[in-house]
Parts: structure tokens; C-alpha cells; sequence
């Protein structure tokens, strides 16, 4: 089977979560197969833009889980995109707007200035986390490489906001 089919086959979808009329894809049994989690960051590692890396910048918090695998395979560092109010200064944010309310995500500064920099995250929905984080690590100074993901929810056209941003996900639904 193809690495997409096992990805699908590993996927929970949990209906009204995190708040009713959501249906939640868990990629956590897909994190908890070996071979799996290991095919996924193989692929990651292939898709144009990560060899290249310095730095993956991996979103809060099953971004990290994918960034610190991926920047092993890849040989790069890693800097986490974390939700406000969670790394200590010097931090650029960014405040974004969420289907309800808004969010805010914060870089750290003096790490990136010159960097080549892949972005990763689990799952795109909206897309509203990863054209802010692409937007800070920018404003940091980073050149961002391209992004990539595991699952690619396209009903929620994310990647129009991601446009001039090479986006590959390894599973599209
Ligand atoms: P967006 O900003 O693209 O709407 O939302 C993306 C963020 O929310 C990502 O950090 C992602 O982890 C999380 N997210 C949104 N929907 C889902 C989902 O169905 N499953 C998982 N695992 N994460 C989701």
C-alpha cells in the first residue's frame, strides 16, 4: 500500500472535538506505529526544501513531535513556533484569526537571521497557523524553505493562504 493509504489507515477521526460540529483527525496511533511514523519523516525528509534546511521550525505541539524527527533525518536544528506566552524573550508574534476568535504564536528571536528554514505541523486545516508562522520566521530573518505536513484537510483551502510556499502534505483529504 502506498505511504498515503497507511496514513489514512492510521488516522482517528473523533466527531465534536475540540468543540461540537468538528470532526478531529487523532494522528496519534499514526505517531505510535513505528514503521509508519519512520516511513512519514523518510518522506518528509525527500520533499523539496528540507535537505537544504538549517533549522526545522516544527508549530506547537504535534509540530515538535514531527520537526525533531524530521531535523535528525535531515541533519538541522530545530526551533519551535510556540503559543504566546510560552518562550521567554526576545519573541516576535503573530496574532491570527481562528474560525471562533484568534490565536497568537510566537518565534524566538536572534536564532533565525539568515537561516534556511522548513516549516512542519501535522495536520493543515485553515491554514491560518502556518501563514503565521511562515510570516514571523520571515520577519526573523529566516528564508523559509517550504513547508510540509502530514495531513492536508483541502475542504478548508489552507493552502491559498499559503501561496508562494512550496506545501506538500504526505496524505491529502
Ligand atoms: P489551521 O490554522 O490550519 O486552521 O489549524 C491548524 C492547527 O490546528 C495545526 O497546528 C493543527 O495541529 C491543528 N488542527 C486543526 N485541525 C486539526 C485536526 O483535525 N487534527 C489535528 N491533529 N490537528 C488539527
Amino acid at each position: 500500500i502506498s505511504l498515503a493509504q497507511l496514513i489514512n489507515g492510521l488516522l482517528r477521526d473523533v466527531e465534536d472535538f475540540p468543540q461540537p460540529g468538528v470532526r478531529f483527525k487523532d494522528i496519534t496511533p499514526l505517531l505510535a506505529d513505528a514503521a509508519a511514523f519512520g516511513a512519514c519523516i523518510d518522506e518528509l525528509a525527500d520533499l523539496p526544501g528540507a535537505y537544504e534546511a538549517d533549522v526545522i521550525a516544527g508549530v506547537e505541539a504535534r509540530g515538535f513531535v514531527v520537526a525533531a524527527a524530521l531535523a535528525r533525518a535531515v541533519d538541522a536544528g530545530v526551533v519551535p513556533v510556540r503559543k504566546a506566552g510560552k518562550l521567554p524573550p526576545p519573541t516576535l508574534s503573530a496574532r491570527y484569526d481562528l474560525e471562533y476568535g484568534s490565536a497568537e504564536i510566537e518565534v524566538p528571536t536572534g536564532l533565525l537571521e539568515g537561516k534556511r528554514v522548513y516549516v512542519v505541523d501535522d495536520v493543515l486545516a485553515t491554514g491560518g497557523t502556518l501563514a503565521a508562522a511562515i510570516d514571523l520566521l520571515s520577519r526573523a530573518g529566516a528564508t523559509v524553505t517550504g513547508v510540509g505536513v502530514l495531513v492536508e484537510l483541502s475542504f478548508l483551502k489552507g493552502r491559498a493562504r499559503l501561496d508562494g510556499h512550496d506545501l506538500r502534505a504526505l496524505l491529502t483529504l
